[in-house]
């Protein structure tokens, strides 16, 4: 009989899970600080918010922070915050979740997707010069799934071109690159806080920067309340004290801000344990054929921060051309959360090509520009091919190694029996994974 328990063999996973996939860790101290707020009524208030802000920018060593109702509306303050307007242009990583470069289409602005780089699944900085043109104004960095990006050749490329550099740090809170915080690499960073990331707060955004223009512009959007003569120093903003000159309104639920402050005290602890475990698991796969780690090397001192939505770099030539898709069925069988795949190509979505959005008369991703930024798609064909090359692999939240060695058992299993698995596979469907995969709950 095979060992695999795709064909009858015993499972690779018989332990009980327990709290290890649990997220976010609520305690009473999470519960009493939002009734604290719920009781006071000050649900819409900022007290509790400018807190949050004021321990989130120290705990990131930088200037300012600023509270948002979400991290889209967060990002796209920070875009407009770096001067991109109407008819600029921002070059993007096209394997990222939406809201990375979205929100360009309601500032006037237009995408540029850069390929990227197959080991960090970040924006290959190899692949963003030629993109450049004289409409560019910024490059976004989005530290995919916990991995920090190449920041010391994008930063040097962004000198050169004197470009903005923006980091989505949304999967990537608190992570390191060569012993620096992410979000402090570029001009401004921006952040998710919903509660499926690793800080997960609820519905909410941040943005950090050391640069008051920046800071002040981003607020002018969507925070009214605080356009006041007080807070701006901007010559260009002084005349609007009052509106949102955005016409938005972004304020941070102060229910998020409460949980936040909470989950901020305990945070880094809870990250290095996520990284003891998540590590474990990956040694304990160390040089098994087809399966390399998505992680940062040991003496870097870069990390996978919370290590957000972990994903595995899958190598099909090393087990027979065997599909991700197979892999993970015999994965799965074993007990193991695979699924193949990661984010879909944003530039595969026909929003981004065909979509007349705005009433332009055209597509609305060529409306602000001047060149017609799809030909650009053209060479994008190795992020379209990452699907076949990732797959997921499970999110420990705590350090106990009987059971995170049977979840890696299971991959390990997949693997090494992988000409048994041949005959059935059927290969990939042309999609593997999604543009979002969100879950109402657990
Ligand atoms: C979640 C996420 C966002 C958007 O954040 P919301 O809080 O859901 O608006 C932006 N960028 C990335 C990379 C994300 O994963």
């Amino acid at each position: 009989m095979s060992q695999l328990a795709l064909f009858g063999g015993p499972k690779a996973v018989t332990l009980p899970a327990g709290n290890i996939f649990d997220w976010p860790i609520i305690t009473k101290e999470d519960e009493d600080a939002c009734l604290e707020v719920l009781r006071k009524g000050g649900m819409s208030g900022t007290d509790v918010t400018m807190k949050f802000e004021e321990e989130f920018a120290a705990w990131n060593g930088v200037k300012y922070a600023l509270g948002f109702s979400s991290g889209t509306a967060s990002l796209q303050a920070a875009m407009y915050g770096v001067g991109i307007r109407r008819g600029d242009e921002m070059i993007m990583p096209s394997l990222t979740y939406w809201a990375s470069g979205l929100q360009l289409f309601s500032l006037g602005a237009t995408p540029v997707f850069a390929n990227v780089d197959r080991d960090t699944l970040c924006i290959d900085p190899a692949d963003i010069e030629h993109r450049i043109g004289p409409r560019t104004k910024a490059i976004m960095c989005v530290h995919y799934v916990g991995h920090p990006c190449d920041m010391d050749a994008i930063c040097a490329i962004a000198k050169k071109h004197n470009l903005k550099v923006i980091e989505d740090i949304s999967h990537a809170q608190g992570g390191l690159y060569k012993g620096r915080k992410l979000g402090t690499f570029g001009d401004v960073a921006a952040l998710s806080l919903m509660s499926g990331k690793s800080l997960a707060t609820g519905e909410a955004g941040m943005l950090i920067t050391n640069d008051r223009y920046i800071y002040e512009h981003a607020m002018c959007l969507g925070h009214y309340e605080r356009m006041t003569e007080k807070n701006l120093t901007c010559e260009d903003l002084l005349p609007y004290v009052g509106l949102p000159m955005g016409g938005y309104k972004y304020r941070m639920h102060q229910l998020s801000s409460a949980v936040g402050r909470v989950q901020l005290k305990y945070y880094d602890a809870r990250c290095e344990e996520i990284r003891r475990a998540m590590n474990y698991f990956w040694d304990c796969l160390e040089g098994v054929p087809g399966l390399r780690a998505h992680r940062t090397a040991k003496d870097s001192g870069s990390n996978m921060a919370g290590w957000y939505a972990a994903k595995g770099l899958y190598r099909p030539e090393e087990l027979g051309g065997l599909s991700v898709t197979r892999f993970c069925e015999a994965a799965a069988a074993e007990g193991a959360p695979a699924s193949p795949g990661c984010n879909l190509a944003l530039h595969t979505h026909p929003l981004f090509h065909e979509a007349d959005v705005y009433g332009d008369g055209k597509p609305t991703r060529i409306a602000f520009s001047d060149r017609d930024v799809r030909e650009l798609d053209a060479d994008l064909k190795p992020s379209v091919d990452i699907g076949a090359l990732t797959y997921n692999i499970p999110w420990f939240k705590h350090y106990v190694p009987e059971i995170i060695e049977q979840y890696a058992e299971a991959y390990k299993k997949a693997a090494l029996n992988y000409k048994e698995l041949l005959p059935g596979d059927h290969g990939n469907s042309k999609k593997l994974g999604g543009f979002h995969f969100f879950k109402h709950t657990k």
